[in-house]
C-alpha cells in the first residue's frame, strides 16, 4: 500500500511525504516514493499521518460484564477513534490474576480484536488487596500490572509491588485513592504521596505510571518527584482537561476521580503543556443508560479522544499537534513498550464534527461530548500495515 502526499510525522516533526508499507512490520517513508510498483495507491494530499495512537487506560468489560462492552466492540470503538494499541484494565470477571485466567481472555483477544489489545494482570488476586499476584510468573503475558478501580491500600502490599517492578522490570498503573479521605482530591493526593514515599525509600529502579491524574495538588507533587529524580510518569483523560465541576448536568459527567475545579484543569493543561503529565488516556468506562442512572462511575472516550483533544489544546494554540501526537502515541508506546507494527493513523484536520453517540461501536454511549461540535477527524486506521477503518460519510 502506498500512500502518497500526505503531511506525515517523522521524529517530532511534519513533513510533506508518502509511506509505503511493506507488510505488518515494515515501510518506508521516502519525499516521492512514485517509482515504487503498487497495486493500491492512495491520495492522501492535506492529510496527515500520524504513529497509531495508543490508549493506555481502557476498560473492555469482557469476560463478565458483555452488556456493557466486549472486546470486539471496544477494540473496533477504538479502531474509529484511531487507536492501533491499547491496554485493557483488569476490572473484569474471572480476574486476570493467575495464568488461567490471562489466557481466557488472551483467547478472546486473539478472535475478536481488530487492533493491538494489551491486557494488565491485578497486582492483587481479585483486586481485593490481599494477596500480592506471582508477578514473575504473569509479567509476559501482560503489558503490566494494575488493581484499577481500587487503590492499593496496603503500604506493606505496595512497597512489595514496586520492589516485584524493579526486579522484573514491569510497569505498575496506580489508580491513586486513598480511603480515609472523603475530599477526592485529597484523597488522590495522599495516595500518590504514599507511593512516592515509597519510590524514594525503595533503592531500586521501577516502572510506576499514575492513572487518570485529576486535581492541581496531585500535579505538583508528580512534577517535584520528577525534578527529585524518581521514576513516575502519569496520565490524565481528556474529560479533566476540558470540563469541570460547574459542567455536571447529567450522568455522563460523573467519573472516578470526579471532574474538579478551573484551578484543577489549568493546573492540568499546564501539566501537558511543561511535560509533568506524559500521557492521554481516556479511561474508556462503558455503562449502560440504567446502570449510569443507578450510579456507576465512569465515561467512554476512544471515538472522541483526538478530536476532543484536537479541539482544546491544538486549535486554541495551547500545544502544537506534534505535542498532542507524543502524548496520544509516542510517549504511551515509549513507557509502555507498546510492540513496534506498521500501525497508522490518519487524520483529516479541516473536518468538522457533531457527536452523536448513536453512532458509536462502542456499545457504551455515556460520553460527556454528547452533541458538542469537534474539530478534526480520524479518516483511517491502519493496523499491522492493513486499514482496519475508514470514514464513510
Ligand atoms: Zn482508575
Amino acid at each position: 500500500m502506498l500512500l502518497k502526499n500526505a503531511f506525515i510525522y517523522i521524529d517530532g516533526s511534519f513533513k510533506s511525504s508518502d509511506l509505503y508499507i511493506i507488510n505488518e512490520t515494515e515501510w518506508i517513508i521516502g519525499e516521492d516514493l512514485s517509482s515504487i510498483k503498487c497495486d493500491q495507491i492512495i491520495d492522501l494530499s492535506k492529510k496527515y499521518i500520524v504513529p497509531g495512537l495508543v490508549d493506555v487506560h481502557v476498560h473492555l468489560r469482557e469476560p463478565g460484564f458483555e452488556y456493557k462492552e466486549t472486546i470486539l466492540t471496544g477494540s473496533e470503538s477504538a479502531k474509529a477513534g484511531g487507536f492501533t494499541s491499547i491496554c485493557a484494565m483488569p476490572n473484569v470477571t474471572p480476574s486476570p490474576d493467575d495464568i488461567d485466567n490471562i489466557r481466557l481472555i488472551q483467547d478472546i483477544v486473539d478472535k475478536d480484536a481488530c487492533i493491538n489489545v494489551y491486557q494488565y494482570s491485578c497486582i492483587t488476586e481479585g483486586r481485593l488487596g490481599q494477596n500480592l499476584v506471582d508477578v514473575s510468573k504473569l509479567k509476559d503475558f501482560v503489558i503490566g500490572f494494575s488493581d484499577d478501580g481500587n487503590p492499593v491500600s496496603s503500604d506493606l502490599i505496595m512497597k512489595k509491588m514496586i520492589e516485584q517492578s524493579a526486579m522484573h522490570d514491569v510497569l505498575i498503573a496506580a489508580h491513586c485513592e486513598d480511603f480515609s479521605y472523603e475530599d477526592p482530591r485529597m484523597s488522590e493526593y495522599m495516595n500518590i504521596k504514599r507511593d512516592i514515599e515509597l519510590l524514594k525509600n525503595t533503592d531500586t529502579s521501577c516502572r510506576y505510571h499514575v492513572c487518570h491524574v485529576s486535581s492541581k495538588k496531585s500535579i505538583e507533587l508528580i512534577r517535584q518527584a520528577k525534578k527529585d529524580g524518581i521514576s513516575v510518569t502519569c496520565e490524565t483523560a481528556p474529560h479533566y482537561l476540558v470540563f469541570t465541576k460547574e459542567d455536571v448536568i447529567s450522568e455522563n459527567f460523573k467519573m472516578n476521580p470526579p471532574l474538579g475545579d478551573k484551578e484543577d484543569k489549568e493546573a492540568l493543561i499546564q501539566a501537558v503543556c511543561d511535560g509533568t503529565i506524559d500521557i492521554i488516556a481516556t479511561d474508556h468506562a462503558p455503562h449502560t443508560y440504567e446502570d449510569k442512572l443507578a450510579g456507576a462511575m465512569g465515561v467512554i472516550g476512544m471515538e472522541t479522544s483526538f478530536s476532543s483533544m484536537y479541539t482544546y489544546l491544538v486549535k486554541t494554540g495551547i500545544i502544537k499537534l506534534e505535542k498532542l501526537i507524543e502524548l496520544m502515541s509516542v510517549n504511551p508506546s515509549c513507557i509502555f513498550r507498546i510492540p513496534k507494527y506498521s500501525d497508522f493513523t490518519v487524520l483529516d484536520l479541516d473536518a468538522e464534527n457533531t457527536v452523536k453517540s448513536d453512532g458509536f461501536l462502542s456499545l457504551g454511549r455515556n460520553t460527556p461530548f454528547e452533541g458538542m461540535t469537534l474539530n478534526g477527524r480520524v479518516i483511517k486506521t491502519i493496523c499491522k500495515g492493513k486499514i482496519v477503518w475508514e470514514y464513510t460519510q
